[in-house]
């Protein structure tokens, strides 16, 4: 998360805004996006109304081309998140009937409108929208975010990594372990970095996270602890006043 915040720091005029997402969400997150495999999962997000972004945090992170008023929500931390729907790159865009039935009018679209921002994630694919992506986000009053994540065992969905886009890794990307035989090995994709092991025995080598409001733009997101402040933030106020 330390890295993560780094790029989104040196990138920051890459972007018109920011969003604030707690360290220990974006675990869950992780977690849930790994209990559900194969399957991609749909979250919806609300923000916490009493908690803004912390002015000194959104300041260091604030582009030049910054802009107010751009989405629903903007300017808060997010505060919570849910799952809504499990499903396959098309479905998982779709509410469940009982979502829909009564709470939401037909009016507001596949995803109704009853978060501010949605997650969703890409298994064994790089956190990059694709065009059904850019369909669902039309209804999004907030922001939408993908998670991208690399793992093995790749069970029936191998890496799939021929997508154009900017990639924003949480850590570093995935990469060959050194061999430590000099002869080469047919299969390499099994010795990849590890970042991590999830409790379901997955093995987590790459993990990416991208923010994007409905006409395309990125947005930064900044990673923040219980208190608002985004991890590394000495470092990173240390590089702010270089
Ligand atoms: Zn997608």
């Amino acid at each position: 998360m330390v890295t993560y915040n780094q790029e989104s720091f040196h990138s920051r005029e890459s972007y018109t805004a920011q969003i604030h997402l707690p360290g220990h969400l974006f675990e869950e997150l992780v977690w849930w996006a790994l209990q559900a495999l194969p399957d991609e999962i749909l979250v919806g997000m609300d923000i916490d109304a009493d908690a803004p972004h912390l002015l000194e945090v959104e300041t260091l992170f604030k582009s030049s081309e910054h802009t107010e008023g751009l989405f629903q929500g903007q300017g808060f931390i997010i505060g919570e998140a849910h799952i809504v729907n499990r499903g396959n790159s098309y479905s998982v865009h779709h509410l469940p009937e009982d979502w829909t039935d009564d709470m939401f009018s037909t009016s507001r679209g596949s995803r109704a409108g009853r978060f501010t921002h949605w997650l969703h994630t890409h298994p064994n694919a790089p956190a990059i929208p694709s065009n059904a992506d850019a369909d669902a986000a039309q209804e999004t009053p907030g922001v939408d975010m993908i998670l991208g994540l690399r793992f093995s065992p790749e069970g029936p969905l191998p890496w799939f990594d021929d997508v154009e886009g900017v990639r924003r890794r949480v850590g570093t990307e995935a990469k060959p372990t050194p061999s430590k035989s000099r002869r080469r090995s047919f299969f390499s994709r099994q010795n990849l970095t590890v970042l991590g092991v999830a409790p379901s025995g997955h093995k987590i080598h790459e993990i990416q996270l991208i923010a994007f409001r409905k006409n395309g733009l990125g947005i930064n997101v900044i990673l923040v602890d219980k208190d608002g402040f985004p991890f590394g933030w000495k470092e990173l106020q240390e590089k702010f006043n270089q």
